[in-house]
């Protein structure tokens, strides 16, 4: 399988050949930890986690390093605005230390519920300081940096790659065409490697530099840990597509000013998630979490399905009538392993003839930029096909899961139906029609539909179903749900 990938560096779809055989090295920016992630931010992880996944079919073995940001990311990208972090800890009443740790666990939780895998090093800001002060010294000991105001800042002027990533016009660069907010910058493109207090008062996390106390600048803390843990010159870079101009752009300035030679090989970026015509985003107020799907029904799964419908770079547009078909096709997937696993009771069969011929293609699209549309596409047309016997669907989709990962090795008739509180609100349902209290068992139904399940009474039992967008229903009976 000889993997294409569109590398933001250059524009240009070119295959993928590792620094060491057999071996990637890749660095993910993670959460700045000072609010709940939101769906937007999550396409990204789903998306690197697909790559991932598709690295690990073609046989390398990665080595996937993401940091979480406690500390320097300003509410505004490019040095403008108060800390992230130090703002929600007044606003919650909490220490910083305290805000950081509960919004890390909480990343991590919607991370392992969208089957994201952990990466092999998860590393915190906090706790490489004395790395970025090493970094940041020989950056100025290469004359990249000058003090202003009491802060350090890297000189754009000193580094003539600079904004190669984002083809920022050097005109631009050379005029400061962006909206000068910080007095002490001789270009509003130079951005702060070491802040110290004079910058803000309040500022919790401080410490000693040979700058003066203070904090690190936002984007020198994935230079730093990224060669740490990588090396000074590694596979590939993965984040949002936002990082572009700004972020990423300024971690390659640091990184190749202190090397003196080529950072990162290949640079992939997620597009973004939109809400109506606008980027979800916390500052526009218009976000959805993964427990506010979670509430309303959904799977977490639901959310890696419609993930997986459109390439990751191209814009989505988030519609619950599209989570909706997601959540319909993912709960026929997993009916039919289910149904697969009954055919074929002697399980999984080695895949040829045909069916081999659906996994080719299957791998051709993956290992074209990564089309999940296409694989998804591919593996529906198996399952279709009346001509392959259903072990070798069964062994086939199975090889195909290890990159959509849906966990569908470990489907069962239980998993087809429904999240915790809607199962407990069916049982008392049924407890309510059995004590003759019709009253009640009627109110369940309403909250019930409200969530998107419909109730029929059989005489098996309370069968439920999924209100299901425009792409049909689907009628799931659980086991435990007989009268
Ligand atoms: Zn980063």
């Amino acid at each position: 399988m000889e993997l294409k990938l569109f590398n933001t560096m250059g524009r240009q779809l070119s295959t993928f050949n590792p620094i060491h055989e057999g071996k990637v090295g890749m660095y993910a920016c993670g959460p700045t930890v000072y609010n709940f992630a939101h769906i937007g931010n999550l396409r990204t992880y789903v998306f690197e986690d697909i790559f991932r996944k598709t690295l690990e079919y073609c046989g390398y073995s990665v080595r996937h390093v993401m940091n979480v940001t406690d500390v320097g990311h300003l509410t505004g990208d490019t040095d403008e605005g108060e800390d992230k972090i130090v703002k929600s800890s007044r606003e919650m009443g909490k220490t910083v230390w305290e805000v950081a740790e509960f919004y890390t666990k909480a990343f991590f939780r919607d991370f392992g519920l969208l089957r994201c895998a952990m990466p092999s090093v998860v590393c915190k800001a906090t706790d490489h300081i004395p790395e970025m002060i090493d970094l940041i010294r020989r950056i100025e000991a290469k004359g990249f940096t000058y003090s202003a105001g009491g802060n350090l800042y890297f000189d754009i002027s000193r580094f003539p790659d600079y904004g190669k990533l984002a083809l920022l016009d050097q005109q631009d660069l050379r005029a400061g065409a962006r909206v000068e907010v910080d007095q002490g910058k001789r270009n509003p493109f130079d951005f702060a490697l070491w802040f110290t207090k004079s910058k803000f008062e309040h500022q919790a996390m401080l410490w000693d530099s040979p700058w003066g106390r203070g904090y690190p600048g936002w984007h020198i803390e994935c230079s730093a840990m990224s060669m740490k843990y990588l090396g000074e010159h590694f596979d590939v870079h993965c984040g949002g597509i936002d990082h572009v101009p700004v972020h990423h752009t300024n971690e390659i300035a640091q990184s190749e000013s202190a090397t003196g030679h080529t950072w990162v090989n290949y640079w992939l970026h997620g597009e973004f998630l939109l809400m109506g015509r606008d980027k979800m985003a916390k500052s526009a107020g218009n976000f959805l979490t993964l427990s506010s799907l979670v509430e309303k029904g959904y799977h977490p799964l639901d959310f890696r399905y419609f993930c997986l419908g459109a390439h990751y770079r191209t814009q989505l547009m988030f519609t619950f009538e599209g989570l909706d078909a997601a959540r319909t096709s993912r709960l026929g997937l997993m009916e039919r392993i289910v149904q697969l696993r009954a055919e074929a009771p002697q399980g999984p069969v080695q895949a040829a003839g045909k069916a081999l011929e659906y996994l080719r293609d299957f791998e051709t699209h993956a290992a074209d930029d990564l089309n999940m549309p296409r694989c998804l596409a591919d593996m529906w047309t198996l399952l279709r096909d009346a001509e392959v016997p259903s072990g070798m669907k069964l062994s086939v989709v199975l090889r195909m899961d290890r990159i959509f990962d849906l966990g569908l090795d470990s489907a069962k008739e239980e998993s087809l139906t429904l999240d915790d509180e809607s199962k407990a609100l069916l049982e008392e349902r049924r407890q309510a029609r059995r004590a003759g209290n019709y009253k009640r068992a009627d109110e369940i139904r309403a909250a019930l539909k409200a969530r998107g399940i419909e109730i029929q009474d059989s005489p098996q039992g309370q069968k439920v179903r999924f209100a299901a967008g425009q792409r049909g229903e689907k009628t799931v009976t659980s086991e435990d749900d007989r009268c």
